[in-house]
């Protein structure tokens, strides 16, 4: 076979792998004229708006205008690059990619041989559990954590018996016990490196075993859990548990719960939550963030209730950040790991869950509440430890984050914003700052003069949750926006009445550059609290400003007219302050 160099490569294997075939797995598509239709794989539609053409091999949707071929079809929907197209692709085409170095054929037959024997193990493990009577002790445990054979068979759960069993089955199997030793799966001297352990698989995100987590199950060992060792093919840092399991409800949901234990997931999948992952004995690592980004932007942090866990979830915000990533924090209460409180809640799980995920703070607003944790903010000293503490947690962020948050901050604390700035000046001797009062949503008493970034804010809310323009627009019109926020609003509010949620999408190519900016940098990193609830507030505070100040106007127009006895329009004048007055206060008592 020739050895075709990359762009060979990918002409070589266009011509032979057809586009239709290759989306027919994914998508149903009907034939109409000469093309084929089906509901887009990339957007949330109910009508076919998806078209295949056969001759061109070319795809385009209509509905979010994604286009390609049959290599960017495959990098979309497996989630990988260029590369990982090709090569999917090319295994399916049979075109070997290029030839390899007589010591690279050693190294991928080796590999090719340790995941065979990875694969086999956890076929023997799992054969063990549940149908000999030499799993019963792992059925038993099992049993005492509440996973059913249903969930344990989808993540491939097995039992590995006293002794021997696995080395003996590869003797009688004639397999190579080397092979086994240097998997990781026997001791030197022969036995089970698992015996008398429940074996749980960890495998990549096609579902390949790469090592195994396995728990003891009798009561006198002191290692509750060991590992397979970190070899060329396993970096305990490169992978994810569940990924394989959870990639479609991930993408279906939109975002990753990632929990600390394979239980915590196992036990989440078993009710319901199919898109948990854990991060699998180690501190989340940039590889396993950046594994994930391939998957969703957004993930939900759902780590244990005590110190450890709640330091390992703001480590994880952060990291999470620094790859544009989403995060937002769940604590389960009264518990002290997911697997616990899921445990506990019973049959009641996905809905107590569903409450759980639903208060879950974005992961910059958990920090803000760890910061102030335990502080009295009617205490000025508090304040300022508070202040101090915000300062450092905000400073860990990618530095084109951290203006935002210094902003969101201090609505959140109602500090005078001075006490947030990067660098702490030493001049601050303009009085103690104002008693701060953190309301519900963290919107009780803006910083003097910021009114404009509660518009920016709403704007910003706006635009990852369009849906709240069906409120919103009832609450302000246009014209009470600052100037610069205005034609913005109205082009978003055009679009959503014309395209819905999804409008924005579509025309967001056609807004001015400065608008698409605010709106990018918005996805990327959505405000703290993207709910309706809170534009509807922000909304209303935009319209007290506007009211407060044209408050202030009337009453200078007043003494104008006034100086100029002009007693008709100080009557009108002073019927018009009253009754803004009366409705500022109205406002002001219900806000
Ligand atoms: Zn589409």
């Amino acid at each position: 076979m020739p050895t075709p160099s990359s762009d060979d490569a990918f002409a070589e294997v266009k011509a032979k792998v057809d586009l239709v075939k290759v989306v027919q797995e994914h998508v149903r598509l009907t034939k109409r004229n000469k093309d084929f239709w089906g509901l887009c794989p990339f957007h949330q539609e109910d009508s076919p708006s998806f078209k295949v053409n056969p001759q061109m091999q070319s795809w385009y949707c209509f509905g979010c205008e994604r286009s390609g071929d049959v290599f960017t079809f495959v990098e979309l929907i497996e989630k990988t690059d260029k590369r990982g197209a090709l090569q999917l692709l090319a295994e399916r085409a049979g075109v070997e990619l290029k030839k390899l170095s007589p010591e690279q054929k050693v190294r991928s037959d080796s590999r090719k041989r340790l995941l065979a024997m990875l694969k086999l193990a956890a076929q023997f493990y799992e054969y063990v559990l549940w149908s000999t009577p030499a799993g019963e002790p792992g059925r038993k445990l099992l049993a005492s954590r509440q996973v059913k054979e249903e969930t344990a068979r989808r993540f491939q759960i097995g039992y590995d018996p006293a002794g021997r069993g696995f080395a003996d089955y590869l003797r009688a199997k004639k397999r190579s016990l080397a092979d086994a030793q240097e998997a990781g799966l026997l001791r030197r001297d022969g036995t089970d490196f698992f015996a008398e352990r429940v074996v749980i698989p960890i495998r990549d995100e096609r579902g390949q075993p790469l090592a195994f987590t396995a728990r003891t199950v009798r009561q006198d060992e002191q290692r509750k859990y060991i590992n397979s060792p970190e070899t060329d093919l396993y970096v305990k840092g490169r992978v994810i548990f569940g990924l394989d399991l959870a990639r479609d409800e991930i993408a279906r949901r939109g975002h990753a719960v990632l929990m600390e234990g394979q239980f915590d997931v196992i036990t989440a999948h078993g009710a319901g939550i199919q898109n948990a992952v854990a991060s699998s004995g180690t501190a989340l690592t940039d590889d396993q963030v950046r594994l994930l980004k391939r998957f969703t932007d957004e993930l939900l942090l759902v780590f244990d209730a005590d110190r450890a866990g709640r330091q390992a979830a703001q480590k994880a915000v952060l990291l999470a950040a620094g790859h544009q990533m989403r995060t937002r924090v769940a604590t389960v209460e009264g518990a002290k790991d997911p697997d616990e409180f899921l445990r506990a809640a019973g049959d009641d799980a996905a809905k107590q869950w569903e409450e759980l995920a639903t208060k879950a703070p974005s992961g910059f607003e958990f920090g803000m509440e760890e910061a102030a944790a335990g502080l009295n903010l009617s205490n000025a000293n508090h304040v300022e430890l508070a202040a101090r503490r915000l300062r450092e947690w905000i400073a860990q962020f990618p530095t084109a984050l951290q203006e935002e948050y210094r902003e969101r901050a201090k609505r959140w604390m109602g500090v005078s914003g001075h006490l947030l700035a990067a660098e702490p000046d030493g001049r601050r001797n303009s009085g103690r700052p104002n008693t701060p009062k953190v309301g519900k949503n963290g919107l009780e008493t803006p910083a003097v003069g910021k009114k404009m970034t509660v518009g920016r804010y709403l704007l910003q809310l706006l635009a990852v949750r369009p849906v709240a323009f069906d409120r919103v627009r009832t609450k302000i019109t246009p014209d009470e926006l600052d100037e610069e926020d205005r034609g913005i609003y109205v082009r978003m509010l055009e679009t959503y009445e014309r395209g819905g949620v999804l409008g924005l999408e579509k025309e967001l190519a056609g807004y001015p550059a400065e608008e698409q900016d605010l709106i990018r940098r918005a996805w990327a990193a959505p405000p703290p609290n993207v709910d309706e609830d809170v534009a509807v507030e922000l909304a209303e505070r935009i319209k007290l400003d506007r009211m407060k100040g044209r408050h202030s106007g009337i009453i200078r127009e007043l003494s104008e007219a006034e100086r100029g006895k002009d007693s008709e329009r100080v009557a009108r004048l002073e019927a018009e302050a009253r009754e803004l007055a009366r409705a500022i206060a109205d406002m002001e008592r219900r806000g």
